[in-house]
C-alpha cells in the first residue's frame, strides 16, 4: 500500500474531498463498530475522536469530506497500536 493515496472525487459537485483523521482510543472501538455498522457518521464523531492517540490500541478514522457539499464522505478505519518501549 502506497503512503500517497489520492483523496476521493466528489463527483456531485466536481471537488475533491479533503481528508482528516481522527483517532479513537481503542476503549469505544465496540461503539465505534456499531455506528460503523450503520453508518451513522454523526454519531462515530460524536464520540469524541481527537487527533492524537489516547491509549495503546487506537481506532484511527480517516473521513474523505467534500468542502463544498459535505454530502460526500469516504471512510477508512484502522486499527493503530502504538509501540512503547
Ligand atoms: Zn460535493
Amino acid at each position: 500500500m502506497s503512503a500517497l493515496t489520492m483523496n476521493p472525487y466528489c463527483e456531485r459537485c466536481g471537488h475533491w474531498t479533503s481528508k482528516r483523521e481522527f483517532i479513537l482510543p481503542g476503549g469505544v472501538l465496540q461503539n465505534a463498530e456499531t455506528h460503523l455498522a450503520q453508518g451513522d457518521l454523526t454519531a462515530l464523531l460524536a464520540l469524541r475522536p481527537g487527533t492524537c492517540p489516547t491509549s495503546l490500541r487506537n481506532l484511527v478514522l480517516n473521513i474523505s469530506l467534500c468542502p463544498k457539499c459535505d454530502q460526500t464522505a469516504f471512510l477508512s478505519v484502522q486499527v493503530r497500536t502504538v509501540e512503547v518501549d
